[in-house]
């Protein structure tokens, strides 16, 4: 669907407290952004940007639009359709969100079926050395069977966000060369 250097649409998912909205906060405040003030479509759950990633300019439109706390598929599924791309976040320090991080990768996958959309297993809060509960190898381990990329991040320590987002751009790039 998308045009080369986008506008992607990547889906932020995960449980409640997980670091969604901080990771949201970072991409709209993006320090990192080639123009600061370019965030033209920033609402509350919705903020699109041009960020260069390689030397190239890629738009991004993150959705926050995600609501954990309901078991309403029916609520749920559009958010999970939306997407080109996909940031799945657990806590290191949660380990039910790593698990509910498992429900929605299945979850996305019979949204999704045969399609090779790129996911991102993101462990955030690897700041909280002392309340981790899900190892690095762990995390690790689940997005291989998942067949997914995965990274640890802190939001808070803003460490591996934006290499997130980049991970998130050079995928759907590939993607598209390999169609
Ligand atoms: P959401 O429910 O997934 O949107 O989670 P939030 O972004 O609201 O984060 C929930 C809480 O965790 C907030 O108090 C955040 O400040 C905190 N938080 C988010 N990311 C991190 C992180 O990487 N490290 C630490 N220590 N706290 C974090």
């Amino acid at each position: 669907s998308a045009e080369p250097g986008g506008p992607y649409r990547v889906v932020l998912l995960g449980a409640s407290g997980v670091g969604k909205t901080a990771f949201a906060n970072i991409f709209a405040g993006a320090a990192d952004s080639m123009d600061s003030d370019d965030c033209e479509l920033c609402g509350e759950e919705v903020c699109e940007k041009e960020i260069e990633v390689d030397g190239e300019p890629a738009t991004l439109t993150l959705l926050d639009t995600w609501d954990a706390e309901t078991d309403n598929k029916y609520a749920q599924e559009p958010c999970m359709q939306t997407g080109d791309a996909y940031l799945l976040l657990y806590s290191v320090t949660d380990r039910a969100s790593f698990l509910r991080a498992s429900e929605l990768r299945i979850s996305l996958r019979c949204v999704r079926p045969a399609q090779h959309t790129p996911i991102i297993l993101v462990g955030n809060k690897c700041d909280l050395v002392r309340r981790r509960e899900v190892s690095v190898s762990e995390g690790r381990a689940c997005a291989a069977v998942f067949d997914c990329k995965f990274i640890e991040t802190s939001a808070a320590m803003q460490h591996n966000v934006w290499e997130a987002f980049h991970g998130m751009v050079r995928q759907l790039r590939l993607r598209r060369e390999s169609k």
